[in-house]
């Protein structure tokens, strides 16, 4: 097998002996001055890095260098995103499943948890609660179980989300994270009106891969790896990559996930829209330590900085998997995405207190949606509830190149402020209101165009006076 990034075979695209000679040489040459300050101006001009010069930067531990690339890191990640963090939080449907995952406690031989699939009257109650509280974006969950969790319940289910208006409230982007599958099923998820279709590799090592996937479906390789493809074939603008840190070697996964991205672009003109960074947890009969390749808290943060270098115009989200100090350092570093006040139990939205039953995996950060947004406003983000670039067929190919020439700026700014005084108005706390009102105000000023900034005036006032869902 040769590494060819324009291949369709999985094992060309992501090519293991590839990766260990990236690997090896960005160990060989982590203390090479020159070739590092050559990557660094590289990734100055902002069109990103290959994935060898990436793996040299994650493997350089210079003090002075590391801290150049957190600073660009965190200029990039400005240039690009603003001071905007999107939200948005999971919605498990089923955890009916067929799979052997060792790292998941779905997994088939799990006799001891209850298996429960939501009917659409609990999908509706479990929307209503996640309106309630704010969200306008979800990422619906589910286990992979043809029989129980068939492509037309998700459809079904999707449907239903887009159907509820519940007072000010309703689901502007449904992004879905369901197993691996045929062209003909991610078209219909694409005239289901999907937003992203996120699929972790969980690792690219093919055969930890799988060992870590003994049965079911999941355990084919080639297949998985091979999904995103596919569902582009089907139409799917917006595809999410992401690994699973922990099961395998970091460095080994970095250059694999970056590999990925580039054999999209390549191949489809279009890198990933998102990267996701979950780390493994605990979770009913799952052990972290049972994987010896956890990594530490600074690691975890240098790779996402390496992540903003490498692919600037690819968004990143971070669950609540990880703590509040953790998000608070890697959301300066590159992350523009986050999920809030997130159950990841099937029906967990509607119990008062978090389920532990059906849970996939621990909570670390458990505050609600409206402490998370407070939160962000107190260092200085911008909590966006924004849909606007899907709903305004801003996807794939349209949304990277306004993405790249900058432009975007010029719609999420604007649409982060509508959406915020939404949320201020219907769910906000009173303290939160507070704080956002002011941020509003102030942040009005950093519009660009004069134009803009006085419609922008005139629709908070309509917001104030009932009108929602505006955008640019
Ligand atoms: N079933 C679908 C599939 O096979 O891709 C996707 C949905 S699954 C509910 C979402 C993701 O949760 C998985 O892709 C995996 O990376 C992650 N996950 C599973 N077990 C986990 C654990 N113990 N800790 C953290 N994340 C976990």
């Amino acid at each position: 097998m040769k590494y060819d990034m324009k291949s369709m075979k999985a094992e060309e695209f992501i090519n293991d002996g590839e990766i260990r000679e990236t690997v090896a040489y960005a160990r060989e040459h982590k203390n090479d001055k020159e070739l590092i300050d050559s990557i660094l101006e590289k990734a100055e001009l902002r069109k990103g890095l290959s994935h060898r010069e990436a793996s040299v930067l994650l493997a350089c531990d210079d003090e002075e260098t590391v801290r150049r690339i957190y600073d660009l890191a965190e200029q990039i990640k400005k240039d690009f995103y603003g001071n905007r963090i999107v939200l948005f939080a999971p919605l498990y449907l089923s955890n009916y499943c067929v799979n052997g995952c060792l790292y998941c406690p779905y997994h088939l031989k799990n006799k001891h948890i209850p298996r429960k699939k939501l009917t659409q009257e609990e999908v509706k109650a479990e929307v209503i609660a996640l309106q309630d509280m704010g969200h306008k974006r979800l990422a619906i969950e589910a286990g992979e179980d043809p029989v129980n969790n068939p492509i037309e319940y998700i459809l079904d289910c999707i449907k239903t989300i887009y159907s509820i208006k519940h007072k000010n409230g309703a689901i502007r982007r449904v992004n879905v994270n369901i197993a691996a599958t045929t062209v003909e099923n991610y078209r219909k998820l694409r005239d289901a009106g999907i937003g992203t279709y996120i699929l972790f590799q969980e690792t690219y090592n093919k055969k930890n891969y799988e060992i870590l996937h003994p049965t079911g479906p999941k355990h084919d390789y080639d297949y998985h790896t091979e999904a995103m493809d596919r569902a582009m074939e089907g139409g799917i603008d917006d595809v999410g990559l992401g690994v699973l840190f922990g099961l395998d070697n970091y460095e080994y996964e970095f250059a694999g996930l970056l590999m990925h991205a580039e054999h999209l672009e390549a191949v489809h003109g279009v890198g990933p829209h998102t990267i996701s960074v979950p780390r493994v947890k605990h979770a009913d009969d799952i052990d972290p330590n049972d994987f010896d390749n956890s990594l530490s808290d600074e690691m975890f943060c240098k790779i996402a900085a390496c992540i903003r270098i490498a692919v600037p115009y690819t968004g990143m989200i971070i669950s609540t998997r990880e703590t509040q100090e953790v998000r608070e350092k890697i959301i300066r570093l590159g992350v523009s995405q986050i999920s809030g006040g997130s159950r990841t139990s099937v029906g967990g939205y509607t119990e008062k207190e978090r389920p532990h039953d059906t849970e996939q995996f621990d909570v670390s950060d458990n505050r609600t949606l409206d402490e998370v947004v407070n939160w962000l406003m107190r260092n200085d983000y911008i909590p966006s509830f924004c849909t606007a670039c899907y709903r305004e067929g801003r996807t794939g190919d349209r949304f990277m190149s306004l993405c790249k020439s900058g432009q975007i700026q010029n719609c999420c700014h604007p649409n982060a402020l509508m959406t915020l005084k939404e949320f201020l108005l219907d769910y906000a706390s009173e303290d939160t209101r507070e704080i956002g009102e002011k941020m509003i105000e102030k942040e009005i000023d950093n519009i660009g165009k004069d134009k803009v900034k006085d419609i922008v005036r005139e629709r908070l006032v309509k917001i104030e006076q009932g009108d929602r869902d505006f955008r640019f």
